[in-house]
């Protein structure tokens, strides 16, 4: 049975350890218990890029898989962890309404989008200047629960604890007198001190989050444009997120509120009363692809990192396929190999 460390109980970590679990491994997972990414984020899964009116990268493999991941630790959890979403896109111009309505019934794109009616082009009159359109198979995965069941795993064993690295041997994988056949670093943004990793560059992108109380917005579906309306009951909403590129603090800010609240004013006129305020930060890299792969020196040493944006949607897929790098040596997905990255 292969004995595995992973450093980071974040979605990274946790995903991993449990696909590791499940084909049989021993796994001890560090964390400080200090989350600042996972625990933060509406926890959204959104198959499109509205910008251009793009699909998410690799969304036809993600998102199957994700929905069957998450349904199948509800399943053994016996708790909900996924929540199927309405999402409404305001569009932002003519082009972003045009790159909608020449999509909508193609085949590549008609999984995600629904077709524009009467009612998408006159609801909401204050965000509605361009019309609108219904994003299909969206969905919310309640955080908590889903680290807090993948982790619930025999073979997982949770250490509250930082992880030294200075106590760790990189070439036996011997730390604290134990041996493991790998230590996985999954640390979030925090990997810019890893001794072994920081040369992967991870770009800490900061994001801050309002809960609010108004009128005007929708208590089914979540608005966007700008910024994302999400209701959450009695007239309260999650408005997010900022991104404040290359800013590695968690201190919520004036400047955030002020900006959240301007992009609010894009969906709603009505008064506004902020009700909590919370900052985050992303673990983002240049050419927003995962890291994943093992050391080009230590091959006891490995990372499982890079989730930006969309750790919910990309992790459970990824840390599928870092499971069989990792245990049977296939191929990882060009695109997020170490190999593009100089020492
Ligand atoms: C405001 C905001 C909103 C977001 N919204 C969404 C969204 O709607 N949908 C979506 O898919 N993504 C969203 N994201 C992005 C998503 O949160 C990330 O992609 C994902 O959480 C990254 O997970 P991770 O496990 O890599 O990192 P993290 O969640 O940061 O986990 C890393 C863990 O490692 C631990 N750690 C680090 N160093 C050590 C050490 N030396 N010893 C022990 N433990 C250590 C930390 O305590 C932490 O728990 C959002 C992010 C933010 C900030």
């Amino acid at each position: 049975m292969k004995n595995f460390l992973i450093v980071g109980g974040g979605i990274a970590g946790c995903s991993l350890a449990y696909q590791l679990a499940q084909k049989g491994c021993q796994i001890t997972v560090f964390d400080t218990g200090n989350n600042v990414s996972t625990k933060v984020a509406g926890g959204v899964m959104i198959p499109l890029v509205f910008r251009r009116m793009t699909k998410s990268w690799r969304v036809d493999d993600f998102l199957p898989y994700a929905k069957q991941f998450y349904g199948e630790l509800e399943a053994t959890s016996n708790q909900k962890i996924l929540y199927p979403m309405a999402l409404r896109r305001f569009f932002s111009s003519n082009q972003e309404r045009n790159y909608w309505l020449t999509r909508q019934n193609t085949p590549e794109f008609s999984t995600y989008m629904n077709e524009v009616n009467e009612e998408d082009e006159t609801c909401f009159p204050y965000a509605n200047k361009f019309g609108s359109g219904r994003v299909k198979e969206c969905y919310r995965v309640d955080a908590e629960w889903m680290t807090t069941a993948l982790l619930n795993h025999t073979q997982i064993t949770v250490v509250n604890q930082r992880f030294d690295y200075s106590a760790l041997d990189a070439t036996t994988a011997i730390y604290q007198q134990k041996t493991y056949d790998c230590v996985v670093f999954c640390e979030g943004y925090e990997s810019i001190s890893n001794p072994w990793f920081s040369y992967l560059n991870i770009d800490p992108t900061k994001g801050e989050v309002l809960t609010v109380k108004t009128t005007g917005l929708s208590n089914t579906e979540v608005l966007n444009r700008k910024c994302s309306a999400a209701p959450i009951g009695n007239s309260m909403y999650k408005i997010g997120a900022t991104y404040e590129w290359h800013t590695a603090n968690t201190t919520v800010s004036e400047k955030g509120k002020n900006e959240l609240l301007e992009h609010l004013a894009c969906l709603t006129d009505q008064p506004v009363e902020v009700l909590d305020q919370v900052a985050g930060i992303r673990p983002t890299t240049v050419d927003r692809r995962p890291l994943m792969g093992l050391h080009p020196e230590f091959n006891k040493l490995a990372v499982f990192n890079g989730l930006g944006a969309k750790g919910f949607l990309l992790a459970p897929l990824l840390s599928k396929e870092m499971c069989a790098y990792l245990l049977e040596g296939k191929d990882l997905d060009k695109e997020c190999v170490l190999q593009r990255i100089k020492v």
